[in-house]
């Protein structure tokens, strides 16, 4: 299921381009398009649903193993995995997604 009004379903048919990180039968996951740090990605089901209450079970159980994955490959020891729900909790995009926003060690490189 999709909405022709979305812009993450774009996304997913490539519609809209995007910085692709990983695809399957029910998952994608891409970089965002204002990162607040490095590697910045956004996971988020095929099935089109704006909050996370609107996604069958079976679809949402495919996502955590993908942001771990990206989580992984990001390189950052340490990061944050958000998923926002409606405009009072700052959700913009009307089709669910998981941020995972690395945050580099800011001590790193100095001495
Ligand atoms: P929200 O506030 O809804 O949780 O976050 C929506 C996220 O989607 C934001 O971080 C924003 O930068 C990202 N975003 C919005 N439009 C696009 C787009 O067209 N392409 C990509 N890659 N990211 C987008
Ligand atoms: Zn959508």
């Amino acid at each position: 299921m999709s909405s022709a009004a979305c812009i993450f379903c774009k996304i997913i048919k490539g519609d809209i381009p995007s910085l692709k990180l990983f695809e399957s039968e029910k998952v994608f996951a891409f970089l965002d398009i204002q990162p607040l740090s490095r590697g910045h990605a956004l996971v988020i089901p095929k099935f089109h649903g704006a909050k996370l209450t609107d996604i069958p079970d079976e679809d949402l159980v495919e996502i955590l193993p993908v942001a771990k994955k990206i989580a992984k490959a990001s390189g950052a020891e340490d990061f944050n995995i958000l998923q926002n729900n409606g405009r009072i909790a700052h959700q913009v995009v009307d089709h669910v997604h998981f941020h995972m926003i690395p945050k580099p060690n800011e001590q790193e490189g100095m001495s």
